[in-house]
């Protein structure tokens, strides 16, 4: 069944989260590739779906994930009073070098999360490729002494060769997460050395196993994040995380609040800033609520059938490359 909820807030452009969800043998699965991945590379998503349906994920090796709240662009007394309210979070992901901003707006909103988190609480910001290296190098080093150490710095720059630059050049560790969009990306970020830690999500990477498979041939600490999925699709990034052999950071996948509604009646939100490991089924009456109009789900229809022949004559690992 094809679903449409809307978000809370304006992201990636969109304001309303489509996609479709079906029930397998071992459980919900969600595919909702983003519009600008074209089919042959929203096969990784189906195959993603099709795992999480019909053949289950590795056991987990833990069962609490710690993640992170997040702090948009906002002026520091909000961005303090985020991080308070932020689910028990003790690490705050903080959104810097937004345009029509300044470098001093975001020294004073970094400053402000630290002071509201205390000396114990960890502060990573993501510029989500807004710097050229120049600013980067600049700016990471004014935020590191504003925030009294970061964790780590996000997307520094746009391009795989730009980070590689900034993180030879800077003192605080660089993490990959647009560069990762596909599934050959991550191996061209261990080849250029371009960071220290790899974003992951589950479905534009394949699934789960096809994810832990990434993370052991990188060999880069990982933090799993959710591509604003519902519930239902954060159920696969959990089992990621509770899956990874190392777990160093607080992951990405406390998304839940950033939708106006979700699918089941138990959806993951954050307590005590950690998600417990779970899966969740989903509600009647919440899919029907979310249920995607006559045209929207054809089209969906339309593109689930598409990609799935990609999939059916694409050999598993391949599809990137057609
Ligand atoms: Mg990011």
């Amino acid at each position: 069944m094809a679903f449409a909820v809307p978000l809370r807030t304006r992201f990636r452009g969109i304001n309303v989260r489509e996609g479709m969800v079906w029930r397998g043998q071992h459980g919900w699965a969600e595919f909702a590739p983003f519009a600008d991945y074209p089919d042959a590379a929203a096969v990784s998503w189906y195959r993603s779906a099709v795992e999480a349906a019909d053949v289950g994920w590795p056991p987990p090796l833990r069962d609490r994930i710690a993640v992170n709240c997040t702090v948009p662009a906002v002026p520091p007394e909000q961005a303090g009073a985020l991080v308070l309210a932020g689910h028990g979070c003790r690490t705050a992901k903080v959104k810097v070098a937004e345009r029509g901003q300044s470098l001093a707006d975001d020294a004073d909103r970094v400053a402000a999360v630290r002071a509201a988190l205390g000396p114990g609480g960890r502060v990573r910001i993501d510029a989500n490729g807004g710097w050229d290296v120049d600013a980067a190098v600049t700016a990471v080093r004014k935020l590191d002494r504003a925030a009294g150490g970061l964790e780590y710095v996000e997307q520094p720059c746009a391009t795989v060769e730009e980070l590689a630059v900034v993180r030879r050049r800077s003192q605080v560790p660089v993490a990959a997460d647009e560069s990762i969009r596909r599934v050959e990306d991550p191996y061209r970020v261990r080849d250029l050395h371009a960071a220290d830690i790899a974003v992951l999500k589950v479905p534009p990477l394949g699934g789960v196993r096809a994810c832990l498979d990434i993370a052991e041939r990188i060999g880069l600490p990982v933090v799993v994040s959710s591509a604003l999925d519902t519930s239902v699709g954060l159920t696969a990034g959990l089992a990621l995380a509770a899956a990874l052999p190392d777990l160093p950071y607080a992951c990405g996948l406390g998304t839940a609040p950033l939708l106006g509604r979700d699918l089941t009646g138990t959806p993951l939100l954050p307590i005590d800033g950690a998600l417990t490991v779970r899966t969740v089924e989903v509600d009647d009456a919440l899919l029907a609520a979310s249920r995607a109009d006559r045209p929207l789900s054809d089209r969906w229809a339309a593109r689930l059938a598409a990609v799935r022949l990609l999939a059916d004559r694409a050999p598993t690992g391949q599809d990137q490359r057609l």
